[in-house]
């Protein structure tokens, strides 16, 4: 059994039953059974479902949301926005997909050509995370239906409610039997289910560890992998940024989804001279965040996905603290059901130090103060990740050095970093690798064919 525990009250919400091993047997061949008819489907079809599934969330909005909210603590307000997300990257397929199939010609030395074709590969294994309940799975699931190819999903124990859910709008909106599969399933189960042979290929969004698991099945099998992994993201701030900007975006990056997010800034890296106003107005804004019934409107930050992630935060605050680090405040756990605490904010942490080779995967957030443009470089790359990045400032020539030197998946300027269907997405170093989204996440798992004309 499966039992979602709402981390703003510590009750039990759901408990769902574990897939047997007959049932993953089931669902493996009514995938290949699924992927046999959907593989010849035409276009129009499949952007028609897209469709279809789009509207089928859209009237299912709030009952999605609420569901979020229950399952993984996360505000109401930002799992309607998460749900809203989904519908848009539904309808980004629906409406690209094709373009991104079109076929290319090229000639060939010998006076002839190739057509370069995409085609479907099969079944495709998706791990997810649930931290987007939602949205790392549809990144998985739009591209994977416009393709031609076909889903299983190994959702996170915790969030069992959500996954359901993604099942029940698939069948409310028509899909044909076994185009995607929920499978309630423990971690054990998941590399007999890359190993088999009707599986084609399989994309984790999680942590290090699971990461190199599944890497370690596919690669025993021989079969492609997509890694969405950990990031300790920097946000750099220059003397030439709008540093009342910077400072609020800041405190978003760090305390939305309660400072669980992938690609939310964890590390405010300040030049020298711009360093204690930034400080003062992001100190400022991590204490006014409203903490508080998940559900309300007005809340900033609910509780985290549960007491064991709180705690794992607050133990790497402790640690960074024996490691020489100042904890100016916050990061105290409340004294009530669920899984909550207080942002906090790290100055004077060792770079060298453990942690702050970690990723804080809370509210929680290092400033650091540097000299100038290559020390804040320097210390950006200074970890072992590399996913998203964000850098403040209005000079052309520190735009292209940080566009060009961050060792990151991705940079925002001037901007909040946040994942959109039109852009790629994903990481280099142990954040991953492969890239989700746009184009380039449908091609990943594509068979990219030359037809050959003499
Ligand atoms: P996690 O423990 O790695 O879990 C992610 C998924 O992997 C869950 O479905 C989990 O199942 C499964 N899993 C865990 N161990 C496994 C194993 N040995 N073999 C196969 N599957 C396994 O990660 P998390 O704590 O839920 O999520 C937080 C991490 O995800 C953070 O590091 C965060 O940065 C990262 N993340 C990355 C991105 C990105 O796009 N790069 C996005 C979001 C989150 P169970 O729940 O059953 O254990």
């Amino acid at each position: 059994m499966f039992t979602s525990i709402n981390p703003a009250t510590g009750e039990t919400v759901g408990t769902y039953h574990e897939l047997d091993a007959d049932g993953i047997e089931m669902a493996l061949a009514r995938a290949e059974a699924a992927f046999r008819a959907w593989r010849d489907s035409p276009l129009e079809k499949r952007t028609e479902l897209l469709g279809r599934i789009a509207d089928a969330w859209e009237a299912n909005k709030r009952h999605l949301a609420e569901t979020a909210t229950k399952e993984m603590g996360k505000t109401l307000a930002s799992a309607v926005a998460e749900v809203e997300k989904c519908i848009a990257g539904f309808r980004h397929y629906a409406k690209n997909g094709p373009g991104y199939l079109e076929p290319a010609t090229v000639r060939t030395a010998g006076g002839g050509h190739a057509v370069a074709r995409w085609l479907p590969m099969g079944p495709v294994l998706a791990v997810m995370p649930w931290n987007f309940p939602y949205w790392q799975v549809v990144r998985f699931l739009a591209p994977t239906i416009m393709a031609g190819n076909v889903g299983l999903l190994k959702h996170a124990s915790n969030v069992q409610g959500c996954a359901a859910l993604i099942q029940q709008m698939m069948s409310a909106a028509g899909a044909p039997d076994g185009l995607f599969q929920n499978l309630p399933i423990k971690s054990d189960k998941v590399s007999a289910i890359i190993a088999d042979r009707r599986v084609v290929a399989v994309t984790l969004t999680g942590s290090e560890g699971a990461g190199a698991q599944v890497a370690q099945a596919a690669g025993r099998a021989l079969k492609k992998v997509v890694l969405e992994l950990g990031g300790s993201d920097p946000l750099i701030v220059m003397p030439s940024a709008d540093i009342d900007l910077a400072a609020k975006t800041a405190v978003t990056a760090r305390v939305q989804n309660a400072g669980q997010s992938c690609i939310c800034a964890k590390r405010m890296i300040v030049h020298a001279e711009v360093y204690d106003a930034f400080l003062d107005r992001f100190e400022a804004g991590m204490k006014a965040v409203k903490i508080g019934d998940p559900m309300e409107g007005d809340t900033g930050m609910g509780p985290l996905s549960s007491a064991a992630q709180r705690d794992a935060v607050l133990e790497q605050v402790a640690r960074a603290r024996a490691e020489g680090a100042t904890l100016r405040f916050g990061a105290e756990k409340l004294a009530r059901e669920g899984a909550w605490m207080t942002p906090g904010v790290l100055t004077d942490m060792d770079p060298e130090s453990d942690v702050a080779k970690e990723e804080i995967f809370g509210p929680v957030a290092a400033v650091y103060k540097v000299k100038d443009i290559d020390a804040a470089i320097a210390l950006a790359n200074d970890v072992p990740y590399g996913l998203g990045s964000s850098a403040w400032t209005n000079d052309d020539a520190e735009i292209e050095r940080f566009a060009r030197d961050i060792q990151s998946g991705m940079t925002a300027i001037n901007s909040l970093l946040a994942s959109t269907p039109e852009a790629p997405f994903g990481g280099v170093k142990l954040s991953g690798h492969g890239r989700e989204l746009g184009p380039w996440g449908m091609h990943e798992f594509m068979n990219l064919k030359a037809v050959m004309f003499g």
